[in-house]
């Protein structure tokens, strides 16, 4: 005779290579990005005020790298860090460029360690719409502060903002960390 299932097919917990965070406000992004792709780059602050970099969520700017919080984050003191020059792709970066973002990279996943003791992060590129990348012509890593058990949490709060921090609270922990800015 057949053992009978302990654990129905249909409930059984996914692959952990397919769990996500499951963050529904991030649909208003991805519509946002499309009624407004040509409008203005993102990234591109070139003449903005500080007024309007602060709208923008930018934490800091110098003359190779600017790093903004992320308007619709995946978690708490998600940051997206970008060059300053208007390119699609890593090898478009002159070696300069590169050490500069790849120097920033490393500091900021210092700066969030300091701020929030996160259990690990996410980091990555999508380099082209094809991999999703909502601003594809201006090249930016996101990084991602986790939490064990985050992904547990969050897909129980089903159609809710679950983040426990504000973006304006979260700029506020975040700007002193990043005071290079101008
Ligand atoms: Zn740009």
């Amino acid at each position: 005779m057949a053992r009978r299932r302990t654990v129905p097919r249909n409930r059984a917990e996914p692959a952990p290579a397919l769990k996500r965070l499951w963050a529904p406000w991030r649909l208003a992004y991805v519509q946002d990005a499309a009624a407004h792709r040509t409008v203005q780059c993102l990234f591109c602050i070139g003449r903005l005020g500080p007024a309007a970099r602060r709208e923008r969520l930018v934490l800091s700017a110098d003359r190779h790298v600017v790093v903004m919080l992320n308007r619709y984050p995946y978690n708490n003191g998600h940051l997206m860090i970008a060059p300053r020059r208007h390119v699609a792709s890593p090898e478009l970066l002159t070696l300069g460029e590169g050490a500069a973002v790849a120097a920033m990279i490393a500091a900021a996943v210092a700066r969030l360690r300091r701020a929030y003791r996160p259990d690990g992060f996410n980091l990555g590129a999508n380099l082209g719409r094809a991999a999703g990348a909502g601003i594809a012509a201006h090249m930016h890593w996101h990084l991602v502060p986790r939490w064990e058990g985050d992904t547990n949490f969050m897909p129980v709060a089903a159609g809710t903002r679950v983040l426990s921090e504000l973006l304006d609270q979260t700029f506020a922990r975040l700007a002193p960390l990043f005071k290079t800015a101008r």
